[in-house]
């Protein structure tokens, strides 16, 4: 099948309107006959059936498998295509960057995750990002868009990154702009990482709040947040809206590099917490003999109730509380999802968070919140990159 890349949905016009509206249909409900797409989008079933066929012809969805209609007749479905075009997702982190090659469903078919060294020049570290790029474009020919999600603070309206704590050589690095040089001929969305992950837990949490206020909070590496009204993300003026891990929680507590002082990154951060464990171990009696820790050796002994790893998390635990309590009074969000690295410490630190939370609220302001984990399997902030990507691609008329 011949496809052409540059030109991804292939009318103008009513046309182009009712081929995003179809797509839109598809991609929230996923597999769909014609007549469900008619119902779900208003369209008559005569309009549906002529505007799918240039968006087969294309290889952006396809007919698949039989549904059982209401007088036991079969009708064919249609989703979007699991190969032949690709979205190319990247994510950067400070100590790692990912990638993966997401199909237009958004199943992720390839991906892979690669140590940042802080001795390496950020020159390096993009030569080796684009060499693994450049690999997949050649596995994957049609690449629709390259989607990137950037830790913040990232001005999204023009694209830079100011800030990147504990990994100053992204710092006045102009990242986007060396991408799009790079693949002048491929479309590239740029995101804030919480933005893309409070989008992606949106959409899969949209089957219990079809409108509503979700708050994402990111607790890892960096401590990020967004706000998703109705599916989209806040921005705020210059695209910086969310940056939690900028507010302070001690007004006399330590310098942070933006400016801020007692910054809430500089107490909850995976980076912080390790250098705590890792302290306690050189400088207390008893822990001497213990190896430095990693975060997966954090994570190990956390989960078997370790008490240096119990104590040090539940105080990034109230750390991360206070923080999120301030923000539940400021945004009054329907629901509070709290991703990244940190959600793997599971149910006993969901609970030391909402214990500390319910204290800090008004009552009735806590009964009105439902305060979770990400229970995501995929990276949140990849998909988030891709449902961004797709997006700006293929679902806004
Ligand atoms: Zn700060």
């Amino acid at each position: 099948m011949k496809i052409d890349t540059n030109n991804p949905i292939p009318l103008e016009g009513v046309q182009r309107i009712n081929q995003t509206t179809i797509l839109h249909s598809i991609f929230k409900k996923g597999l769909s006959s014609r007549k469900q797409i008619s119902i779900e989008t208003g369209l008559d079933t005569a309009t549906v059936s002529r505007s799918v066929v240039p968006l087969i012809e294309n290889g952006i969805i396809e007919e698949v498998g039989m549904s059982k209609g209401a007088r036991g007749r079969g009708s064919i479905n249609l989703d979007f295509t699991t190969s032949g075009r690709y979205f190319l997702c990247l994510r950067i982190q400070r100590r790692d960057f990912s990638i993966a090659i997401n199909n237009l469903k958004g199943e992720v078919i390839d991906t892979q995750t690669v140590d940042i060294s802080i001795n390496k020049s950020i020159d390096m570290t993009f030569s080796e990002i684009i060499s693994i790029m450049n690999n997949y474009f050649k596995k994957y020919k049609h690449v629709d868009g390259i989607g990137v999600a950037v830790p913040g603070p990232f001005l999204e309206f023009n694209e830079k990154i100011i800030l990147i704590t504990e990994n100053p050589t992204f710092q006045g690095f102009d990242f986007i702009k060396s991408l799009r040089s790079e693949y002048p001929e491929t479309p590239i969305y740029s995101i804030h990482d919480a933005k893309a992950a409070g989008i992606s837990e949106w959409r899969y949490h949209s089957m219990k709040q079809e409108e509503g206020v979700l708050l994402y909070i990111s607790a890892g590496q960096g401590i990020g947040s967004s706000i998703v009204v109705n599916g989209a993300p806040f921005r705020g003026a210059d695209g910086l809206a969310g940056e939690l891990g900028h507010t302070s929680i001690n007004i006399d507590g330590p310098k942070c590099k933006c400016g801020n002082k007692g910054c809430l990154e500089l107490y909850a951060s995976r980076i912080t917490l390790i250098e705590n464990i890792n302290q306690r171990i050189t400088k207390e009696e008893g822990f001497n003999d213990q190896k430095l820790f990693d975060f997966n050796s954090l994570l190990e002994g956390y989960l078997s109730g370790n008490m240096l790893e119990v104590e040090e998390v539940s105080k990034v635990a109230k750390y991360l509380a206070l923080g999120i309590s301030n923000c539940i009074n400021f945004v009054n969000p329907s629901m509070v999802v709290i991703g990244d690295e940190f959600s793997h410490f599971g149910e006993s630190f969901l609970q030391s968070i909402k214990t500390e939370v319910k204290m800090r609220l008004l009552s009735k302001t806590y009964e009105t919140v439902e305060i979770m984990l990400s229970s995501k399997k995929n990276d949140s902030v990849l998909e988030g990159a891709f449902i961004n990507s797709m997006t700006k691609t293929y679902l806004n008329p």
